[in-house]
């Protein structure tokens, strides 16, 4: 720091007691008056240094204690320099000027724990005869500050002090309110001379006790600060939080001048938090706990469990055909079902339990404290029952069931993911055996879902390796007993399982999307050998290939590929049939579903209905999406005999659909009565054991080659 004498004034404030120093001189003889003017530097709001010949601190008076951060014992006999690192050279200036002079000077000081300090004041010899000792006087100059700017500052404190919308108020150091701004008075609702000169304790909202009050005194006291939530209280009653922080102005001497609290409405900013709270953390149709919210109780759960020993159960429930209900009555009612099965749900468990919904039609039960599993059997009775109850949804009323899986903590798992999939793992296995169930989770479906996964990744694989074959399973006409058509079927070699059956691995596929490029292959290789069977057997061969609604949802088909593909093989649009399932006609409530199945019909490639009788064998949608066969599903040919239910439904379907201008296949046929019966009831196609298995497509080349009459004689 560059030292330089002020030869006007110290910044307007001269530093008082420089009269006294000279009284102080060693030597003096009225030693009173020198004990008097010491009592009186006590009260100056400058700091005073003395130092004997040798530099040594004699004397400081109790704002030097402040200023330097030094006890007055402490100090004494330290050399000046450890407080004013710049002192030779302000020694050196006054020597220069001559020994009566008095310097004003700006310097740096060295506060003993926080460091330096940037200092004005003055400084005169001490004549004595031993020596020059010298009198500092000084105070902390505050950075650049001059009158015209402290008075720009006043005037904007106060401007922000009246305009602001944070309520103030400034207290005395007894906790006296001396003056409150505007927005406290519409704040509060609190007329300013309705506040001004009571105690702030007349602020005491009654949401706090007094133990709170106490503790943000404590801490105001021994800090002079503290800061937090609060609630105000308006002068109607009216309860808000505001954001409260109290702080303090100390006088040079260190003593509590006033307090300011300020209050900030966050009101909006609470609301605001706790909209973003709930939306993160329930689900805004059923206003039940969401997954994230279910997430952390179950945890929570988890953690008393551990603590206490105790049980859990959680139930894991997904309702049935939900998405066909949805999907055939739109999604409001879709909606409005869900609504009512949460009533139900919350309706079937007790307060402390908790029902959540994860999305879709998946809900959640948590149970705390389950003494014995078996315990769970009467609520799982009563959710069953009560959502099998009809759903009156306006003028519709439909039936819904649901399948539930059941798992418990610690009996199953420890922790919560675990858990979770145990109980999704039992809800699969309660909808794989039939539905409107539940299930308790075993060990052994956790096996079965580790040999599922296991199969996930090797299907990956299975494309690129060239695992997969066709077979073709010969379609005969029921008139001639030729075979006219084939149904190509997939398979898959897995290399250490040998032969997985499609029921297996297309669900899989359709799950992991390897369908869309596996259809594809099956597409493209079936009509391959199509278009060689035909140039080599029967010009009017039709192949068919089984189709997955999956292959069809999100971006559906690549069109123009088939279309193509067809046209390199020379192969006529009209000998590829894709067999389609009802669901997905179901599913047509996308549009994007029906525009690809028109998209097929506008190729030329002809369209069949598979498993016909298994879903809603809804007649109504065979018209409306022009479909050219029908399959009565083998299900219904498998305990057809004369005169039985099934007879007549065979019947009545080959009738309907012959008066839809559709042709009827039935699948399935194993027996000559089987065979005899469709005949006479007119049925066009058969498939079925008693004319072939799906065959390899040499051994189908041999059959087809044979022009052999496939009917039982
Ligand atoms: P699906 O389309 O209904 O095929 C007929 C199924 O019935 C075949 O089973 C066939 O072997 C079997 N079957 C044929 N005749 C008889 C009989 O007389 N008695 C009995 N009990 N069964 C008979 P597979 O080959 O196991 O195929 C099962 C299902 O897998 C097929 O049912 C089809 O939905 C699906 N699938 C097969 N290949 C493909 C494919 O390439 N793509 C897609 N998306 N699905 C396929
Ligand atoms: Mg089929
Ligand atoms: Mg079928």
């Amino acid at each position: 720091m560059v030292l330089s004498s002020v030869p006007a004034q110290l910044n307007g404030s001269r530093p008082a007691g420089r009269e006294a120093a000279i009284l102080l001189a060693p030597g003096s003889s009225d030693r009173s008056h020198i004990l008097a003017l010491l009592r009186l530097g006590d009260f100056s709001q400058d700091a005073f240094l003395a130092t004997d010949t040798d530099g040594a601190i004699v004397y400081m008076n109790r704002s030097a204690e402040r200023l330097f951060g030094y006890r007055r014992g402490a100090a004494i006999g330290l050399p000046v320099g450890r407080l004013l690192p710049d002192v030779h050279e302000v020694n050196a200036r006054l020597d220069e000027e001559g020994a009566r002079s008095t310097l004003l000077w700006r310097g740096c000081g060295q506060h003993r724990q926080s460091g330096p300090l940037a200092l004005a004041g003055a400084a005169t010899h001490i004549p004595s005869p031993s020596g020059r000792s010298h009198l500092y006087v000084m105070r902390q100059r505050r950075a650049g500050l001059g009158d015209g700017d402290r008075d720009r500052q006043a005037e904007l404190a106060s401007l922000v002090y009246r305009n602001t919308s944070e309520g103030m108020l400034v207290l005395d150091s007894k906790g006296v309110i001396l003056d409150v701004n505007p927005a406290f008075v519409s704040l509060r609702g609190r007329a300013e001379a309705d506040v001004v000169g009571q105690h702030v304790r007349c602020l005491n909202s009654p949401c706090h006790d007094r133990e709170f009050y106490r503790a943000v005194w404590r801490t105001v006291l021994e800090t002079g600060s503290w800061q937090g939530e609060h609630w105000g209280q308006h002068a109607n009653g009216e309860l808000y939080p505001e954001w409260l922080s109290i702080n303090t102005s100390f006088t040079e001497d260190g003593e509590v001048h006033r307090r300011v609290m300020i209050f900030s409405n966050i009101a909006e900013i609470k609301q605001a938090e706790a909209i973003i709270w709930k939306q993160a953390n329930f689900d805004r149709l059923t206003d039940l706990p969401n997954r994230q919210m279910f997430h952390d109780r179950l945890e929570q759960s988890i953690r008393k469990a551990r603590r206490s020993g105790g049980r859990i159960g959680l139930l894991f429930l997904d309702l049935d055909r939900f998405k066909e209900i949805n999907d055939t009555l739109g999604h409001a009612m879709g909606d409005e079902l869900l609504k009512e099965a949460a009533r139900r749900l919350s309706a079937c468990v007790r307060q402390s339990d908790t029902v959540a919904r994860l999305g879709g039609d998946e809900f959640t039960v948590l149970l705390d404290d389950v003494r014995e599993p078996r315990d769970i059997e009467r609520l799982t009775r009563a959710i069953l029952r009560s959502l099998a109850e009809p759903f009156h949804l306006g003028v519709e009323t439909v039936f819904v069931s649901t399948s539930i899986g059941v798992t418990f903590f610690p009996d199953d798992a420890t922790d919560a993911e675990t858990l979770l999939n145990n109980a999704d793992q039992a809800m699969y296995s309660a909808k794989a055996d039939g539905r409107n169930r539940s299930r308790y989770f075993t060990v052994s479906m956790q096996e079965r879902a580790q040999t599922r996964m296991r199969l996930v990744n090797d299907l990956h694989l299975a494309l690129d390796q060239h695992q997969f074959t066709l077979d073709y399973q010969p379609i005969v006409d029921l008139v001639s007993g030729q075979v006219i058509k084939a149904e190509t079927l997939l398979r898959w070699h897995h290399p250490l399982r040998g032969l997985v059956p499609p029921t297996e691995f297309i669900p899989l596929a359709e799950e992991t999307g390897i369908i869309r490029p596996l259809g594809d292959w099956v597409f493209c290789e079936a009509t391959r050998q199509a278009a060689e069977w035909r140039q080599r057997f029967r010009q009017d061969i039709q192949v068919s290939v089984n189709i997955s609604p999956a292959q069809l949802r999100q971006e559906g088909l690549d069109f123009a590929f088939w279309g193509s593909h067809l046209n390199t093989l020379g192969l006529p649009p009209q000998q590829v049939i894709v067999e389609i399932t009802e669901g997905l006609l179901i599913d047509s409530g996308d549009d994007r579903i029906r525009h690809q199945l028109e998209a097929f019909r506008e190729t030329g490639v002809q369209v069949a209905l598979d498993d016909f009788g298994t879903g809603y064998s809804s007649l109504s949608y065979l018209r409306k999406f022009g479909i050219d066969f029908l399959k009565i599903d083998q299900s219904f040919v498998a305990n057809l005999h004369r005169g039985s239910a099934d007879h007549a439904l065979c019947e009545a379907i080959i009738l309907l659909a012959h008066k839809l201008g559709l042709r009827v296949v039935a699948e399935g046929i194993e027996t000559a009565r089987q065979y005899r019966l469709l005949a006479d009831a007119g049925c066009d196609y058969g498939q079925g054991y008693l004319f072939s298995r799906p065959l390899d497509p040499r051994a189908f080349e041999i059959l087809l080659g044979a022009e052999a009459d496939l009917r039982p004689i």
